[in-house]
């Protein structure tokens, strides 16, 4: 039978609940237990693919093409739990399906409520996103206790306890424990209101994870323990974290969270996890060899989770490197008023995520035009790839109309266009092309040559593509199209090959990468910038005497070198 572990949060939002939800499936799995991990989220919106970046981070995207929240990112990046669109419910999905029952004739002749409606139909929810087989699901409730959004889930989570009885549930509360400078002592009464708030709500917490910037005594332990009806094993700190947050799982261990679940669940205890690799990962982070600093162009550029992804994926490369990768954040527009040069000057690689709509494309256009001549290492992804494309077809394949009809819906050259599946697509919610297709790999290119396989699965969440009409003229130009979806023959990637990394992806690899298991693309993007930043950077091209760090010699043994792994 699967037993279930629900974690909430209270005090405040923001206490790395998504982290330490992934922590504890990283614990469980590490004690050869099969785990899944779903994220319940009270927003009345269906998922967030229509919400802002800037109001809710990123969208992630899961294989099977839902929209999720960002926090599911976090739990395929720390663990092996397979994330799929049952991972993710919101209050705006649970309702409208009990609508969609209720205008069937499901209810037929009942007055339809929150209790039991909307609250059995959140246990279903919980039940499908357990997967079959597996031993343990951890479920995380989005926002704060006491909200009044997340009620019904609360209730939902009690009455799931109640059926499922001890020893299978655990309920894991994340608390704050103030640090007051001017008294210099850390507070426990947040931490006694917000369990206070959970137990009026009918739900005693058996574990409380305690955020705090320094260590907790063993007093506070004690008097947390007796005030919140824990013993004080179960009281668990979790500090904040000074250089990575995968440090949390290790933090966890040490401070006997995984001894605290095993009783709270009755699981075999077995020996102690081993985190050795984690232990390794740690180090990476911790003890780089040296810096490099990665530019990223984009158009949220103010909020860090909205590329929360790809920064990720750049930190798991510069891990692999044992560089620390520094981030140079810089708004698309900025380029656009202010000029390329200034802004980027001394980043030693280019990133351009992926964006909607017309504003700061040319700014992104232009940082791209920076990199290809001057040699620094570019990775674009989704429109930054399509603004490569762009850039390409402009300034070298000489079309100078060269656009994306999505900017401007009547250019003389649309180089990248709306798919023809688009087309009439009125409705703005899962209605992108989204999830994992196939690409075919081009042989001989620098793609095959970093995946090191001529099929690769990867995710989409777009409307537009390139244009095939302008396939062959940006070919004789000398861009290679060096993925392909065969099934419409459209262009996945795009590169130019002589170059160590020069290089557009349609898709959106970030969603793929791992600390552990970094993805092939991003790996070689920082094993590049880490080679530019040595004066490794292949010298040539037409703007020799412009090109930053060009060091001839180590030019052709860069060019031979084969991928890190
Ligand atoms: N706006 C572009 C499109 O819809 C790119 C989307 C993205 O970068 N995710 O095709």
């Amino acid at each position: 039978m699967t037993k279930f572990i629900f974690v909430t949060g209270g005090v405040v939002s923001s206490l790395g609940k998504g982290i330490t939800t992934a922590a504890i499936a990283v614990l469980l799995e590490k004690r050869g237990l099969k785990v899944s991990i779903q994220k319940l989220d009270p927003y009345i919106n269906v998922d967030p693919g229509t919400m802002s970046p800037f109001e809710h981070g990123e969208v992630y995207v899961t294989e099977d093409g839902a929209e999720t929240d960002l926090d599911l990112g976090h739990y395929e990046r720390f663990s092996n739990a397979a994330i799929n669109k049952y991972s993710n419910a919101t209050t705006g999905s649970v309702y409208s399906e009990v609508i969609r029952r209720e205008r069937k004739g499901d209810y037929l002749g009942k007055t339809v409520q929150v209790i039991p409606h909307i609250t059995d139909q959140i246990q279903r929810a919980i039940r499908q996103g357990a997967q079959r087989g597996i031993d343990v699901a951890i479920v995380e409730v989005g926002g704060t206790a006491g909200d009044i959004e997340s009620l019904p889930f609360l209730e939902a989570i009690r009455q799931f306890g109640l059926k499922l009885g001890k020893g299978n549930v655990c309920y894991v509360h994340l608390t704050l424990l103030p640090y007051l400078s001017a008294s210099g002592e850390m507070k426990t009464k947040p931490t006694q209101e917000t369990v206070r708030k959970m137990r009026e709500i009918g739900i005693q917490p058996d574990i409380l994870v305690c955020r705090c910037e320094r260590p907790m005594t063993e007093e506070m332990r004690q008097k947390i323990a007796m005030f919140c009806n824990v013993i004080g094993e179960d009281v668990i700190q979790e500090m904040d974290v000074p250089v990575t947050i995968y440090e949390v799982p290790l933090d966890l261990v040490r401070e006997g969270m995984d001894a605290s679940l095993v009783r709270c669940l009755q699981l075999q205890d077995t020996t102690r996890p081993d985190l050795s690799d984690w232990e390794d990962l740690r180090r990476r982070f911790a003890e780089p060899k040296g810096e490099i600093e990665i530019a990223v162009v984009g158009k949220y550029i103010e909020l860090h989770d909205a590329y929360k992804s790809i920064y990720e994926a750049l930190s798991h490369g510069g891990a692999y490197h044992e560089h620390k990768v520094r981030l140079r954040k810089i708004a698309a527009e900025d380029v656009h008023d202010q000029g390329a040069t200034g802004l980027l000057h001394g980043c030693h690689g280019l990133l351009v995520p992926g964006g909607f709509g017309e504003r700061g494309l040319e700014g992104k256009i232009k940082a791209i035009q920076w990199a290809r001549e001057n040699h620094v290492p570019f990775f674009g992804i989704c429109f930054g790839m399509q603004a490569m494309v762009i850039e390409y077809a402009r300034n070298v394949a000489g079309i100078p109309g060269a656009h994306t009809s999505e900017a401007q819906p009547n250019c003389s050259d649309p180089v990248i266009d709306l798919m023809r599946e688009q087309e009439g697509v009125e409705e703005k919610g899962g209605t992108m092309r989204l999830g994992a297709y196939p690409c075919r790999v081009v042989d001989g290119t620098r793609c095959a040559e970093i995946y090191g396989r001529d099929m690769v699965l990867e995710r989409h969440r777009h409307r537009w593509e390139f244009n095939n009409d302008y396939k062959r003229p940006l070919e004789v130009a000398g861009l290679t199209c060096s993925g392909i979806w065969e099934a419409r023959g459209l262009v996945e990637v795009v590169e130019l090959s002589d170059r160590p990394f020069y290089l557009g992806a349609q898709y959106h690899p970030e969603f793929k990468s791992k600390p552990l298991d970094p993805h092939p693309l991003f790996r070689e993007f920082v094993g590049a910038a880490l080679a530019f930043s040595r004066g490794e950077g292949e010298a040539g091209g037409e703007d020799e005497e412009e090109a930053l760090d060009p060091s001839p010699a180590a030019a052709s043994a860069a060019a031979g070198r084969t991928p890190g792994s």
